[in-house]
């Protein structure tokens, strides 16, 4: 059975000490009242490792949001997946539309990424996701499953180990949330897309998060859906009551 997960993306927001005490918080909150879903939170590179002593492994995981797609050496500025574990953490975020934009991250330089995060140990938080003028020209489907390229390439086995996040570009950080209907369609068309490439067993146990504007009054008719499995929070991560009022949907 697929996991329900809600994962949060701190992006390049927090300072050490506002990382700590966030985390401190949430460590706090879900020792009292026990989620109902798997917990990720995802920090900046420089938390990594004050972050993992400090939160119980049994109930939140912990990840970085990018890794190098070179195993070690002369690359200034990288932080390579074997240094992510070397933190404690379990988790990465690849392919997220901010990385793709900004950061020129291609279908394969993902999908390096991608193999050096499992080789490492490492669970991948694969984002695909299309811009406006895509879902516009109604292209998101052919956009997706043009970015599942990075991942279709695993075996079986190692694609059974990532989990995939839908974020529509448009929906991320501006307030406008994509419908459960749209998620819905979607994710059902992700879903279709591995049922197609590695067979029914292992598609029914992929996690499918959406991402895009989701809080804690929207979260609930998301995460509904058959084919929504949790989700990936940004902005409404970074506040404990409204990152635990996300994972209070499950409930
Ligand atoms: C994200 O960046 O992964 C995201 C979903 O952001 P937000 O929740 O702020 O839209």
């Amino acid at each position: 059975m697929r996991k329900n997960i809600v994962a949060g993306n701190w992006k390049m927001n927090k300072n050490l000490q506002e990382g700590i005490a966030l985390a401190k918080e949430l460590n706090d909150a879900l020792t009292a009242d026990k989620p109902n879903c798997d917990v990720v939170i995802c920090t900046p590179f420089i938390h990594l490792a004050s972050v993992t002593p400090l939160v119980d492994k049994a109930i939140i995981g912990v990840g970085a949001e990018n890794c190098a797609d070179k195993v070690s050496g002369a690359f200034t500025g990288e932080v390579s997946a074997e240094m992510v574990v070397s933190t404690g953490a379990q988790y990465v975020i690849l392919g997220h539309s901010e990385r793709r934009a900004y950061y020129h991250e291609t279908v394969e330089i993902l999908e390096e990424k991608v193999k050096l995060a499992l080789a490492n140990g490492l669970t991948p938080i694969f984002c695909i996701g299309e811009v406006l003028a895509e879902r516009e020209a109604n292209q998101q489907n052919a956009v997706v499953a043009a970015q599942l390229a990075s991942v279709f390439s695993l075996s079986a086995e190692d694609f059974g180990k990532i989990i995939l996040a839908y974020e529509p570009v448009w929906a991320i950080g501006t307030g406008k949330t994509a419908t459960p209907a749209q998620a819905q369609e979607i994710h059902a068309y992700i879903r279709s897309l591995i049922v197609e490439k590695y067979g029914k067993d292992v598609a029914e146990n992929t996690s499918i998060l959406y991402g895009g504007s989701c809080k804690p009054s929207n979260a609930k008719e998301l995460f509904a859906n058959a084919d929504v499995d949790g989700g990936l929070i940004g902005g409404a991560a970074l506040k404990c009551a409204d990152f635990k009022g996300i994972i209070d949907a499950f409930k």
